[in-house]
């Protein structure tokens, strides 16, 4: 395969920002240039120098757009997009009024083929290269997704969610037949192309306690995949698991007592939670996973990031879809600025990029190999126009260096932003 050389402002990362100064973590090269073989990484530096170095290359010069790592999903519904941004209701009323009816809909395998090719083509077109998605009860809707995915080659986390009560006719699995379409899906999926398979419980209290200790038992022989579900997103959410399970000594117990705790797990949401429960997250190495538009749409709450972050918690990125407003991880960094500026903390550009990029990754234990512009990574790439639209060009245009230059298209910005998408070194 030929060599691949794009050439552009650059902007990697080589520690997380949250630790490390940004001056330290973050670096960025107005004359960048980044070298892909065989739809890896394999050299980042100085664009004349790898140009000259590499004279056989393909060259694609990006001028002064900015090349980064491809935007990381870390939690989102991909059976909801067609009815993102429905008005009105909080989350049990929302699921029960919006998101059950639809979900119905992907017992058709034809009907989840178009949803799933439908969300990763928007996903692409805007710079997000991996998503991280729940699907519904319905094996088809999984095999759909991960299908879909191969055929673009992109990295996808997924599994079949699994409820056996408090949802409609025609929306409950059992503990049985949830444990044995998960680990069937599992089995053919897990590691092949690009997937990742996670066991997917939607929330505890839409699983049974014996179907919470069915995918506990299944992660238990199956612990390299990844487990996803939800906790402590609203607080009458947290009150109903409360009645659900009084011997629970919180909601993040609802999980431990199950085996549906450990270092591969990620819990989308996280905002309400007692100190034993970020105690516990911390101790066994759990990732949570921050919605911010989806916890303002939906009125949730707001995220601790500085909190979270300073006990060390592996921490992604997610839009949420459709709980969350938008498709794109611009507009999510934006929520996240806003949500921390709630909170009393202003998340530099630097964080924020690193969270919908690596941070994103390594809570899904996949640092190092997706949501990186590191030599070894996968060439999944995002391209973003500092000026696509005449409000943040006016704007950039006064900027003295990289991150005056591109916070206005993080909190202005959108798919028009988006000027070029690579997936594993081809373009999209
Ligand atoms: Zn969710």
């Amino acid at each position: 395969m030929t060599d691949l050389l794009l050439l552009g402002q650059t902007l990697r990362f080589e520690a997380d920002p949250f630790a490390t100064p940004v001056e330290d973590a973050a670096v960025a090269l107005t004359h960048g240039g980044v070298l892909v073989q065989d739809g890896r990484i394999a050299q980042v530096g100085d664009g004349a120098a790898l140009r000259a170095a590499h004279p056989q290359a393909r060259v694609v010069d990006h001028g002064d757009h900015l090349i980064s790592a491809g935007f990381v999903d870390a939690h989102m519904h991909y059976p909801q997009t067609a009815m993102i941004a429905s008005w009105g209701k909080r989350l049990i009323d929302w699921l029960n009024t919006y998101t059950f009816p639809e979900e119905m809909r992907f017992a058709d395998e034809g009907y989840a083929h178009e949803i799933a090719g439908r969300t990763l083509d928007l996903a692409l077109a805007h710079g997000t290269t991996t998503l991280t998605s729940f699907c519904t009860i319905h094996p088809a809707s999984v095999r759909a997704f991960f299908d879909q995915a191969a055929a673009r080659g992109m990295a996808v986390v997924a599994g079949k969610t699994c409820m056996d009560r408090n949802a409609p006719d025609g929306l409950r699995d059992t503990a049985q037949s949830a444990y044995d379409d998960s680990k069937s899906l599992l089995e053919t999926y897990h590691g092949k192309a690009r997937a990742t398979y996670a066991i997917t419980p939607r929330f505890s209290p839409t699983s049974t306690p014996d179907q919470l200790a069915a995918m506990g038992a299944l992660w238990a022989e199956h612990p390299d995949v990844l487990m996803q579900t939800h906790l402590s997103e609203q607080t009458d959410e947290i009150a109903w698991v409360r009645d659900l399970f009084p011997s629970a000594r919180d909601y993040l117990d609802t999980y431990e007592q199950f085996g549906l705790l450990g270092a591969n797990g990620l819990y989308g949401h996280a905002i309400h939670l007692e100190p034993r429960e970020v105690d516990r997250l911390a101790e066994v190495g759990a990732a949570v996973v921050h919605c911010p538009t989806s916890n303002t749409f939906i009125g949730s709450g707001l995220f601790d990031m500085a909190g979270i972050k300073a006990r060390g918690i592996r921490t992604g990125l997610a839009t949420d879809t459709g709980g969350g407003s938008s498709f794109s991880m611009l507009r999510t960094m934006a929520a996240a600025y806003e949500v921390a500026q709630l909170r009393g903390t202003a998340l530099h550009p630097a964080h924020l990029m690193w969270l919908a990029t690596e941070g994103s990754a390594q809570a899904l234990r996949m640092g190092g190999h997706i949501g990186s512009l590191n030599v070894g990574a996968m060439a999944d790439i995002t391209v973003l126009d500092l000026a696509s639209t005449p409000a943040i060009a006016q704007r950039t245009s006064r900027a003295n260096d990289l991150w005056e230059a591109l916070f206005p298209t993080i909190m202005m910005g959108d798919d028009r932003a988006i000027a070029a998408t690579y997936v594993a070194g081809q373009r999209v």
